[in-house]
C-alpha cells in the first residue's frame, strides 16, 4: 500500500519535473508547468467522476479499474462493500434463523414496538389472534383487539402475570398471553393455546367432585350401622375393631367433605362480589364453634376483630378460609400455647392473621404446604385427623377473592398465617355498635 502511494507521489513528481525540464528547454517554464498541472487535474477529475458514477449510478458490483492512488480508492471501496455485504448476510441469516425458530414454536409469538404496534408475528400468532400479515404490520395490537382487558394488560408494566383470553379467531379456544421485555423499547408476547389443559383440569375437577359425591351415600350407611352396633364388653377385639372402624369412618367422612368443599370452591372461581360478608359476625361464630375443639385443651384463644370491617365476596368460601386457619392453629399448638386471631384495616387492605406459638414448620415445607394432600408429618397429622386439604382450600378461596396466603413459621417458635383482602373488596359498616365486637 505504502509502495503504491509512493509510486503515485513519484509519478506526479516525475511529471512535474519533466514539465519543468521541458519548460527550461523550450524557455516556457510557466506555460509547460501549467499544462502539466492542468493534465494532472483533469486526470483526477475524471477519476472522481468515475467514482461518483460507480457509487450512485452503476449497477456493477466490481468497481472500475484505477491507477495509482485512485486504484487504491477503488480497491478500498470494493473491500468496504464486501465487508458490508458480509455483515448483511450474517444479520439476514440470524433473523432467518430466529424467524424459523419462532415459526417452529407451538406458541404464537408477537414482537411489539412502541405504542404496542406489531413489528413481527409468527404464523401461529396470526391464526390464534386472527391477524392478517403483512397488512397488520405496524398496527397497534390494542386497536386490532379491542376490549378493556387487552388494553389494561398491555399497559401493565410488570410482565410476570399472564392473561387469559378467548381466541377472537378460533371459536372455543382459550389463550394464555404472556408479555416480556425484549430488546430496546420492545416487548415479546407469547400466546399459548390452553384449551386442552383447561379441559383436562375440568375433567379432573369433575372427577373429584363426582367421586366425593358418590362416596357420601355408602359412608352414611356405614356410619349409621356402626352407630347402631353395640360392642360386646366380653370381646375386646370386637370393641377395638368397632372403635377403629368408627374413627376411620369419621376420618373418611371429613376427607370426603373437604374434597367436596375444594371442588365446589374451584368450580365457583367467579365470585359474586355484590354480596356482603359480615366478617366480624362470621368470626364470632367461628370463635364460638371452636369451643368444642378447645374442650379438654389448655390453650388460650384470643380474637381481636375490627367491628365495622366487612367485605364483599362469597361467605361460604371465606368462612372456610378463616376457620381452616384457626382450626389448624388449635390442632398444631400443644397445650399451654397461645393463639391470636386478628382482623383489622391496614394501608394495604384488611389484614387477617392467625398466629400461634406452637411447634412451627421447617422452612423446606413452607412452599409446598398449600399443595393438595401435602402434610409435614403424616404420622402426626393422622393423629390430628388431618387430610392435607385444609390449606389448599384456603389458597383457592383466597385466590377467588384477589388475595394470597402468606405463611411465616419457625420451628419451636410458632407459625403465622396471614392474608390481606384488597381495599376494593372492603366495606366499612358505619352504623355498627363497636361495643358489640369482642
Ligand atoms: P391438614 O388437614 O393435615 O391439617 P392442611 O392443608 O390444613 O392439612 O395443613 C397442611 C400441613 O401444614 C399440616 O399437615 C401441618 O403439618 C402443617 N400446618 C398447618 N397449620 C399449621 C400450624 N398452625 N402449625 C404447624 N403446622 C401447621
Amino acid at each position: 500500500m505504502q509502495a503504491r502511494n509512493l509510486t503515485m507521489t513519484t509519478g506526479a513528481a516525475t511529471l512535474m519535473v519533466a514539465a519543468l525540464l521541458l519548460g527550461l528547454l523550450l524557455d516556457a517554464v510557466a506555460l509547460i508547468m501549467l499544462i502539466a498541472a492542468l493534465l494532472l487535474l483533469i486526470w483526477h477529475y475524471s477519476n472522481l467522476y468515475r467514482v461518483n458514477r460507480y457509487l450512485w449510478h452503476s449497477r456493477r458490483f466490481v468497481p472500475p479499474e484505477g491507477r495509482g492512488n485512485w486504484g487504491m480508492v477503488f480497491d478500498g471501496i470494493y473491500k468496504l462493500h464486501q465487508r458490508h455485504l458480509e455483515r448483511r448476510r450474517e444479520l439476514g441469516e440470524l433473523i432467518r434463523r430466529f424467524r424459523e425458530g419462532a415459526e417452529a414454536m407451538p406458541d404464537g409469538v408477537l414482537v411489539l414496538g412502541e405504542h404496542h404496534s406489531i413489528i413481527w408475528c409468527n404464523g401461529m400468532a396470526q391464526r390464534l389472534l386472527g391477524l392478517r400479515w403483512p397488512d397488520d404490520r405496524g398496527q397497534r395490537l390494542d386497536n386490532l383487539m379491542r376490549g378493556p382487558e387487552m388494553k389494561g394488560y398491555l399497559q401493565r408494566r410488570s410482565s410476570s402475570e399472564a392473561m387469559t383470553l378467548e381466541s377472537p379467531a378460533m371459536e372455543g379456544h382459550l389463550l394464555e398471553l404472556r408479555l416480556m421485555p425484549y430488546g430496546e423499547g420492545q416487548r415479546l408476547m407469547v400466546i399459548g393455546d390452553i384449551t386442552k389443559l383447561r379441559k383436562l383440569e375440568r375433567v379432573r375437577e369433575d372427577f373429584v367432585a363426582n367421586v366425593s359425591h358418590e362416596l357420601r351415600t355408602p359412608l352414611t350407611v356405614l356410619k349409621g350401622y356402626l352407630e347402631m352396633m353395640e360392642p360386646d364388653d366380653d370381646d375386646p377385639l370386637q370393641r377395638k375393631a368397632l372403635q377403629m372402624m368408627s374413627e376411620q369412618c369419621a376420618r373418611m367422612d371429613s376427607l370426603v367433605a373437604q374434597l367436596s368443599e375444594l371442588s365446589s370452591i374451584e368450580a365457583h372461581a367467579t365470585v359474586d362480589f355484590s354480596r356482603r360478608i359480615d366478617v366480624p359476625v362470621l368470626l364470632r361464630t367461628i370463635e364460638q364453634e371452636m369451643a368444642t375443639l378447645l374442650h379438654n385443651r389448655q390453650l388460650s384463644l384470643h380474637f381481636e376483630v375490627s367491628a365495622r370491617l366487612q367485605m364483599l365476596g362469597d361467605q361460604r368460601q371465606m368462612r372456610s378460609a378463616f376457620s381452616n386457619l384457626v382450626v389448624n392453629a388449635i390442632k398444631y399448638t400443644p397445650d399451654g400455647g397461645h393463639i391470636d386471631v386478628l382482623w383489622r384495616r391496614t394501608s394495604r387492605g384488611a389484614l387477617f392473621i392467625v398466629s400461634d406459638d406452637g411447634e412451627g414448620i421447617a422452612a423446606e415445607h413452607l412452599a409446598r404446604l398449600t399443595e393438595r394432600f401435602y402434610r409435614v408429618d403424616s404420622a402426626r397429622t393422622r393423629k390430628t385427623g388431618g387430610s392435607g386439604l385444609g390449606l389448599s382450600i384456603v389458597k383457592h378461596a383466597l385466590a377467588n377473592h384477589q388475595s394470597r396466603l402468606q405463611i411465616d413459621s419457625q420451628i419451636a417458635k410458632g407459625s403465622r398465617f396471614s392474608f390481606v383482602i384488597p381495599e376494593i373488596l372492603l366495606v366499612e359498616e358505619k352504623d355498627v355498635d363497636v361495643t358489640k365486637a369482642s
